[in-house]
Order: C-alpha cells, then sequence, then structure tokens
C-alpha cells in the first residue's frame, strides 16, 4: 500500500499537479485520518477528480479477471435467470454478454461499467466533464473511435492514456498502438459517454466551420462568374443562403491555401472535406452530415450539372473570380454507396488556377544546364519536343512555360488541350470535346490547315494523332506534346509500341524532358542534418555528407515542406540512339548509352544535384525516381 502511494504522488508531482510540500501535508493527513492519499488531494483543492483519475488510470493495468456473468451474479446485481437469458442473447447477436444485459434492461451500463471498472482493476473515467485536447483526440480519426469505441484522453511519456469501452479488446490496443505509433493505457468508461464524447469532439469542427462562416465577407473575395444557377438562387431561404455561403467559404479557402483540388466526401458518420495542396490530400474541417444534401446540390448547380440525377457521374465546370483573377474549376460527381443512407455523391472540384501555372522556367526548378538546351529546343523551327510522365507531374506547367518563352507576334501558336488550365494571351487554344466530335486526330486535322508555325497538342492518346503530329513536325512545323513513361529513353519505345514507323520517329523528335514533382523544403524551418549512412551510401552521394530538411513549422503545417519543385531529365537524340531506335532496342539500352555520354543528368542525378542544393529532401528524390 504504501509503495502505490508514494508513487501515486510522485507521478502527480512529476505532472506538476501538486507540489511536494502539498504531498508532504496529505501524507500527514492520510496518516491521521487514513483517508487515501487522492481523496485527501482532491478534498484539499490541490487536484480535481479528472486528474486524479487520469493519473490513477495510468497506473493501473489488465488484471486476471472472473468472468463478468458470475460476479455480477456474486454481486446480486443480476440472477442467476437473467444470466441465462443474456447468454442466449449473447449467443444469438455475437455482442459481448454486458452489453446483452444492458439490453435487456437487467442492468444499467453505468453500473456495469463500475464493475468492470472495479473487477479489471481499470481506473473509470467520467467523460462528461473531461478537458480533452482536441489535437491529442484527432490522433484517431472520427470513424475509427467511433468503431472501436475509444477516445484519447492525455498522453504522458510516449503512452496515451485512452477511455474504452471495453479495455480488455486487445486487438482494438494493438490498432490504436499501430495507428498512433504510441503505447496505448485503457481505461474503462462507459459506450454511451465515449460516444458521446466523440461526437461533442468532433462537432466543434463543425462550430469553427460556422465561426469561419460568419467571419469572412465571402462576396468580397469570390464572384462567381458563370453558373447556371439563377433560377435555383431565386427564393433562397435563409438556409438556402447559409450554404451558399458555406460552399464559398471551402473554395475560398481551397483557393487561398494553394489546393488543386477540393474532395467532399459523404462517409457514414459526416462528410469529410480533403483539399489537394502540393499533391497531398489535406483533411479539413468536416461538413455537418446535415448539410451534406444541399451542398452537393448547390456544387451541381454551380457546375451546371443535373441535380436531379444522382445515380450517374456527371461532369461540369463553373467560373469564380478571385482577389481580381478569373480561376476556371471543373467539378465531377461521382456516386458511392454508404451502409446507412444508400447513394451520396462524392464530389471533387479540380480548381485551375492560372496564377499557379504560371511560372517561369527556373521557378519551376530548371538547373541552368537544363533550362540551357530546353530554351534552345523550343526554339527550332520544327520538329517534336515531347514531355513525359505521370499525371500529376506538372508537364503542362512546362509546356505553359514554354510557349510563353516563345510566343511571338510574327508566329501562329495554336493548341489543343483537354482542359485549357490556363488562357495565354495571344494564344489561340482549342478544347478537346468529344461529345462534340472534337478529339485530339479530328483536331489535329483541323489545325493544320490553320496555317500554324508551333502546335501544342495536350496528349498523344492514340497513334493517329501521334503520325500527324510527327507528319506537322517532318513538314516543317514546331510540336509539343506529352506521352506518359517514366523516363525520357522510354518515349521513344512508347511510340515505337505505338505504331510509328521507326524512321518516322528519329527524323522529328528532337528532345524529350521526362520529369516528376517533389516536394520544397519549408525555407522558413530548413536546417542541415546528417544523413543516415546508409542511404547516402546507397545514392553514391560523399560519405558524411551534410544534408537539409524540414524542422516542420507553423509556415508548413508541421510538414517540413511547402510548395514543389520539378525534377527534369532532357534527353536530346544523337546518331547512337537512332540507330539504337531503328533497332528497336529496349529503353533501358538507351539510357545506359546516354548516362555514359556525360551530358545527361537522369531524374535521380537531377533530383540529387537539388538534394546537396537543400532545395529538397533525400527522400522526395528517392520515392520519386528509379535507381539508375
Ligand atoms: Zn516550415
Amino acid at each position: 500500500m504504501e509503495r502505490r502511494r508514494k508513487k501515486l504522488g510522485e507521478i502527480l508531482i512529476a505532472q506538476g499537479l501538486i507540489t511536494e510540500e502539498q504531498l508532504l501535508y496529505a501524507l500527514q493527513e492520510h496518516k491521521r485520518t487514513g483517508v487515501t492519499i487522492g481523496a485527501i488531494l482532491v478534498k484539499l483543492g490541490y487536484i480535481n477528480d479528472d486528474e486524479l483519475s487520469s493519473v490513477l488510470g495510468k497506473q493501473i493495468h489488465l488484471d486476471q479477471r472472473k468472468r463478468i456473468g458470475e460476479v455480477l451474479v456474486d454481486q446480486g446485481l443480476i440472477s442467476e435467470n437473467q444470466l441465462q437469458l443474456g447468454l442466449e442473447e449473447q449467443h444469438r447477436n455475437g455482442m459481448q454478454l454486458g452489453k446483452c444485459l444492458v439490453k435487456l434492461g437487467f442492468i444499467t451500463e453505468v453500473k456495469l461499467v463500475d464493475v468492470l471498472s472495479a473487477q479489471l482493476d481499470i481506473q473509470h473515467v467520467m467523460l462528461e466533464s473531461f478537458n480533452f485536447n482536441p489535437q491529442l483526440v484527432r490522433l484517431i480519426p472520427k470513424e475509427m473511435a467511433t468503431k472501436y469505441r475509444v477516445i484519447p484522453l492525455f498522453e504522458q511519456d510516449g503512452t496515451i492514456t485512452v477511455a474504452m469501452a471495453d479495455p480488455t479488446n486487445l486487438r482494438t490496443v494493438d490498432h490504436l498502438k499501430f495507428k498512433t505509433g504510441k503505447d496505448i493505457e485503457p481505461v474503462i468508461a462507459a459506450e454511451k459517454s465515449i460516444l458521446a464524447a466523440i461526437e461533442k469532439q468532433f462537432s466543434q469542427d463543425q462550430i469553427d466551420m460556422t465561426s469561419v462562416l460568419n467571419s469572412l465577407q465571402v462576396s468580397d473575395e469570390l464572384d462567381i462568374v458563370s453558373t447556371e444557377e439563377t433560377a435555383a438562387d431565386k427564393g433562397a431561404d435563409e438556409e438556402g443562403a447559409q450554404v451558399i455561403k458555406l460552399v464559398n467559404v471551402l473554395i475560398n479557402q481551397a483557393i487561398q491555401e494553394g489546393a488543386s483540388d477540393i474532395h467532399i466526401e459523404p462517409l457514414e458518420q459526416y462528410v469529410r472535406l480533403r483539399y489537394r495542396i502540393d499533391g497531398d490530400l489535406v483533411e479539413k474541417s468536416p461538413i455537418p452530415l446535415q448539410l451534406r444534401a444541399q451542398i452537393t446540390s448547390r456544387m451541381k448547380i454551380m457546375a451546371g450539372m443535373d441535380i436531379a440525377e444522382k445515380r450517374k457521374p456527371q461532369d461540369g465546370r463553373f467560373q469564380v473570380r478571385f482577389q481580381g483573377r478569373e480561376i476556371d474549376l471543373r467539378v465531377s460527381s461521382y456516386p458511392v454507396m454508404t451502409r446507412k443512407r444508400g447513394v451520396n455523391e462524392k464530389i471533387v472540384m479540380r480548381i485551375l488556377d492560372a496564377s499557379t501555372k504560371q511560372l517561369s522556367l527556373d521557378q519551376l526548378g530548371f538547373l541552368s544546364k537544363t533550362k540551357e538546351v530546353f530554351n534552345d529546343l523550343i526554339r527550332h523551327p520544327d520538329g517534336i519536343v515531347l514531355v513525359t510522365g505521370p499525371t500529376g507531374s506538372g508537364k503542362s506547367s512546362t509546356l505553359y512555360a514554354a510557349l510563353q518563352i516563345i510566343y511571338d507576334i510574327s508566329k501562329n501558336i495554336v493548341t489543343m488541350e483537354d482542359p485549357v488550365e490556363l488562357h495565354l494571351d495571344g494564344i489561340c487554344q482549342g478544347q478537346i470535346m468529344p461529345r462534340a466530335g472534337f478529339t485530339f486526330a479530328e483536331g489535329m486535322r483541323s489545325i493544320l490547315r490553320q496555317d500554324p508555325d508551333v502546335i501544342m497538342i495536350g496528349e498523344m492518346r492514340d497513334s493517329e494523332t501521334c503520325e500527324m503530329a510527327i507528319q506537322a513536325a517532318l513538314t516543317g512545323h514546331l510540336v509539343f506534346s506529352t506521352l506518359h513513361t517514366n523516363d525520357s529513353p522510354s518515349a521513344f519505345t512508347r511510340l515505337l509500341d505505338m505504331g510509328v514507323e521507326p524512321y518516322l520517329i528519329t527524323s522529328s523528335v528532337i528532345g524529350v524532358l521526362a520529369q516528376r514533382l517533389v516536394r520544397r523544403i519549408c525555407p522558413k524551418c530548413r536546417e542541415p542534418y546528417t544523413p543516415d549512412p546508409e542511404i547516402v551510401a546507397r545514392t553514391g552521394l560523399r560519405p558524411g555528407i551534410q544534408l537539409f530538411r524540414g524542422k516542420g513549422c507553423k509556415a508548413c503545417n508541421n510538414s517540413g515542406y511547402k510548395g514543389r519543385l520539378g525534377l527534369y531529365e532532357l534527353l536530346t537524340p544523337d546518331e547512337t540512339i537512332s540507330k539504337m531506335v531503328l533497332q528497336h532496342q529496349p529503353s533501358d539500352a538507351i539510357k545506359a548509352h546516354a548516362l555514359k555520354r556525360g551530358d545527361f543528368d537522369s531524374l535521380r542525378r537531377d533530383g540529387l544535384r537539388k538534394v546537396i542544393e537543400g532545395q529538397t529532401t533525400i527522400e522526395q528524390v528517392l520515392g520519386a525516381t528509379q535507381n539508375d
């Protein structure tokens, strides 16, 4: 008993909850009265009940336990007969016995938790007045917390104390450990209180949302320029006005944070809101479930979609004016099945913000050597320049930058894009519209009759477009386009696979730029460090080299990264490569030759140069590029 008392006192002192003098005084009182230390401390007003129960909860661990049914009968809380009925119910629905007894009305939940708590020697926590730490609560997502009936209470020395409805469920404890990366100390609380606490804690987000709503003068920031909303807006009631405002706030916030996409996802318990920022999805305050239908309808109206149609995917678009610039939003709906509410639509809005695309080659991350060669290529009178990489690797930003560089009143530049992501002054940009019969192949035929000098083709998706593009290049036009390949040498093999004659490829392709986007280290919290020697060895960097990383700060949301950076691999074919293409040699062989040539930086090498310069981290480059 003495040992336990001492320990409790020490913990309280360590946590700064009481002072040494207070403990000594309490010990005296304890000796005098025989009342427990904890109770004395509470009585003297040194700590409150919650603090005490929290600390107690941490000390106590799962012990050998008697079967709960027996205990309840022993204590005279239920009869043998009721136990039998409870066991039968358990057999039928597979729930825990305790729950079945509550369901049958033989015992109250609070009483059950009390007994369990005593039986398991686990602290019983009353959550009603507990002062939750919102950050800690969010370590476990709402869905998971609800599913497992758990809510984190506090953290100390790498251990999180979690209130659980069933602290004996070791599998849940393991899941929580895995999810949080911390040790878990369970305490018990009534299931109802946990669910209520989860609801309350997570609904504070919604309160936040409302306060954002009220504090923002949306009309000054955001103007809906083109939508087909007029009819539906007429007679909008107060609630309707709130929804309109809320949607405007969402869009406004996303644009302000530099997001490329807004995701609105109907989940079982709430509507998840996420923004894609610098390539990663970031969760935002959820949208109240009761507003889901209205928000979805509002967005569909703005995008000119059929609001009555909820079972088929749709797409649409609209435009907003934000801080004096016009921004296009492409909206797509996708019906998803929820367990409780049937089919709901997930909405994704792509934000096509011209100001984020209008970057120079330097800003995109071109090293001066690559920039020099690329600048040369895009000034050729004819030929094809290809930009390759997966979706979202920034290919169109590069092409837009190139078009802006070469724009000249004496040239006719025509584009064919799907979609037009940025409006360039002075350049005629075509928008692909397959439903109207405007496909890449169809467009290509027309462009050639438009007396072009430079043609930009958003993507070479089919062999027909490829062949026409090559013909155009061979007849005195400069053509820019993109392909989906992993590296620059593969562009040649991809064209061969598409059935293009090898001699047409070698006589038209003058350069291939492969690219990736990685995250830039946050300039506000960048710090040097010495990386793991094993990683350094793997990349061939000098042993003991100092590299950089972001420590994490307010400016970067503690991620250590801010903004993005391109990695580039520019390959200009030489005679050997032409020969290799004519012989249908694999891309590996072409790459090996280029690397030997000396003037070719692979994506990995380009990335490592940027790692050494402190622009990005070694992890980003290793993640985005392959070994050479
Ligand atoms: Zn930072």
